[in-house]
């Protein structure tokens, strides 16, 4: 049977370490977040997720959901009753606003949580999962009476949100969408259309399911230009915020799928329902990206949930699994064979996704601060550069953090040999469920895309060069640090490779649009390693405070010392060889026509 221990200790660490939740306590949203309110959401919240939530993993995979007749579906056994506990014990409120009813908690926290309750249950994290960033787009564009009526509802539970953009012939490309909103006398719109592959669109959990959905005016301009955005509850609200009449969207199908069989994935016909505007026509598009943004960081903290759980359950079958002898000598002699814990390449695989799993844990958490901050800062220009770095890293915690979550799952299915490839073991739905992270929520190649052709260059570069400047600057301190000296000089070297193919993008980006194409996928590959390198370095800077100040367990301190080095040494490298394939530009990959893929 599986297992899955809440990695509370390595959370509270880098909330002390990397996020420095201390500081800020001054400011709005921090004041809550005492260390002793921010225990009791960690050890209670990883509490229910291993108990509540976990258990129902395995058996929401094997039982799926299941759509009736009428357009109901219904959950896998234990769901509902899960999510009735959910709500009951105030979780989906932590980060939402205090003025709705939430507990105004930092994102940092809530997103620690986040993270527990999707390695427990990857399926059940998602009925939930696209509600804050829904409740966000309506707080930042939707009216007063909006926000009055759907708000409270969707920050306590008691309703869902739900995000549709994709339609059968437009995923990537949403200037394609074909949904139509007529607008009715009293001021709503009429909605018609399809819409595809969305997740909770339907289920059993929740009173009311209030969907956000992408539609066309009938007088709307071409293409992206020409999209608005509405919010289409299942039932409309009485005016008491009861749920009264039932709209006329309906679930007509579910799709039977790879991984995350827990969660419906629903085609949603919209048969002249009826949805109010948020914000204003035709400005849909960047409506929804305040949703789009928040699903990012919510996705790439999913690739580092499944590569979590797959990693401990890697870590204890290494231990018991017993094959072969270590290359220096029995370990064990009296024993037949030793644990697989003695061969290296069990190790790299384990130490690779340590060493990943922790630094992704550490970007999450510290990108969850930047999302604060960028609110709550005491200055103008601290909002700015905490609003600057997410901004251009969001691409690569969606996309780095889950294409690094994957990989780490795969490596740790490996350890398992054959086993790993058998149901009961759990490794494989691990695998299965980690996949679609890399592609919903805007493919990885497409997340590459907007870091090299948007983030890079918003602003005159501010961001990147703000990314630069701190980097440098932190390296510069470290050197002088004995303990993470070696580790400091790696971060540069990786940091140089970055700074130089940033530079070959813009040297040869413009003259050939095709090669910053080209080069975008390894690009933010080397940002990424780069990125979790600046929270390796910290966190060894944090330990090594902690060694010298004999403060705390210092066998785990050292751990974390070692695992640094592992990243310095196996991960980091990674960057120059990415960077030289940047250099191979586009032309070779794009010389043969289509016909010459197809000739075999
Ligand atoms: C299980 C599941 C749940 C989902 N949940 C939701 C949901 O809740 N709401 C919702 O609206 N959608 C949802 N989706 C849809 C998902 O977001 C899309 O599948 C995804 O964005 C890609 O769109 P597509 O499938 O149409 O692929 P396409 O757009 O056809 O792309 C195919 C491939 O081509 C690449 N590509 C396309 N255009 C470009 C380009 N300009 N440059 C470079 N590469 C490009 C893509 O990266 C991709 O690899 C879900 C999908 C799945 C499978």
């Amino acid at each position: 049977m599986p297992i899955y221990n809440p990695p509370v200790k390595d959370a509270r660490f880098v909330l002390d370490a990397v996020v420095e939740l201390d500081r800020y306590s001054n400011l709005a949203g921090f004041s809550a977040a005492s260390p002793d309110v921010v225990s009791a959401v960690l050890e209670e919240g990883g509490k229910f997720a291993a108990e509540v939530v976990f258990p129902l993993n395995q058996t929401g995979d094997a039982q799926g959901c299941i759509r009736h007749p009428d357009g109901s579906v219904t959950t896998p056994d234990g769901f509902k009753d899960a999510y009735r506990q959910f709500v009951e014990g105030g979780w989906p409120t932590l980060h939402a606003p205090v003025e709705y009813g939430g507990q105004g908690l930092p994102s940092a926290v809530a997103t620690a949580f986040g993270e527990f309750m999707c390695s427990a249950n990857h399926s059940f994290e998602m009925y939930h999962g696209l509600t804050s960033g829904a409740v966000n787009a309506l707080l930042a564009k939707g009216s007063e009476e909006l926000k009055a009526a759907y708000i409270p509802k969707l920050v306590d539970g008691t309703w869902t949100g739900t995000m549709n953009l994709t339609e059968p012939h437009c995923g990537t490309d949403l200037g394609l969408i074909k949904t139509k909103a007529v607008p009715n006398s009293d001021g709503s719109y009429a909605i018609t259309g399809t819409k595809i592959f969305i997740s909770a669109g339907e289920h059993d959990l929740a009173e009311n399911i209030i969907h956000l959905v992408l539609a066309r005016t009938p007088d709307a301009p071409e293409g992206s230009k020409g999209i608005s955005l509405f919010v289409v509850p299942k039932f409309l609200v009485n005016a008491d915020g009861t749920p009264g009449e039932r709209n006329a969207v309906t679930c007509g199908s579910i799709e039977h799928k790879m991984g995350i069989h827990g969660n419906a994935t629903c085609v949603m016909n919209y048969d002249g329902a009826t949805g109010w505007l948020i914000g204003e026509e035709n400005k849909g598009l960047a409506a929804m990206f305040i949703m789009m943004n928040d699903a990012r960081l919510g996705v790439g903290l999913q690739g580092l949930a499944q590569g979590e759980i797959a990693y401990q359950n890697a870590v204890r079958y290494a231990q018991d699994r017993r094959q072969g002898r270590a290359l220096t000598g029995p370990a064990e002699p009296g024993a037949a064979a030793d644990p697989l814990f003695v061969h290296p390449d069990v190790r790299r695989m384990l130490m690779d996704a340590k060493a990943l799993t922790e630094g992704l844990r550490a970007l999450m958490l510290w990108g969850g601060l930047q999302v604060d901050l960028s609110h709550h800062a005491a200055s103008e220009e601290d909002r700015q550069q905490a609003d600057d770095l997410i901004s251009l890293l969001t691409p690569v915690i969606k996309g780095y953090g889950t294409d690094k979550g994957f990989e780490i799952a795969v490596n740790c299915q490996q350890v398992y040999g054959g086993h790993g490839y058998i149901r009961e073991w759990g490794m494989e739905q691990y695998v299965r469920d980690a996949r679609i992270a890399m592609i919903y929520e805007g493919a990885n190649g497409v997340q590459a895309m907007d870091l090299v052709g948007r983030k890079l260059a918003q602003n005159g570069g501010r961001a990147i060069q703000l990314f630069f400047k701190t980097v440098g600057e932190e390296v510069a301190v470290a050197k002088g640090n004995a303990r993470i000296a070696s580790f400091a000089d790696a971060l540069e070297k990786a940091n140089g490779q970055l700074q130089a193919a940033t530079m070959w993008l813009m040297q040869n980006g413009m003259t050939n649009p095709n090669n910053a194409g080209a080069a975008s996928y390894h690009y933010m590959q080397i940002m990424g390693i780069v990125t979790v390198g600046l929270m390796w370095l910290r966190m060894a800077k944090a330990a090594a405070a902690k060694i010298d100040a004999g403060d705390g367990d210092r066998a785990w301190m050292e751990a974390k010392l070692v695992t640094a080095r592992h990243y310095a040494e196996q991960i980091m490298p990674d960057a120059g060889a990415l960077r030289r394939k940047m250099e191979g530009g586009a032309e070779a990959m794009m010389a043969l026509p289509p016909e010459m893929f197809a000739d075999r």
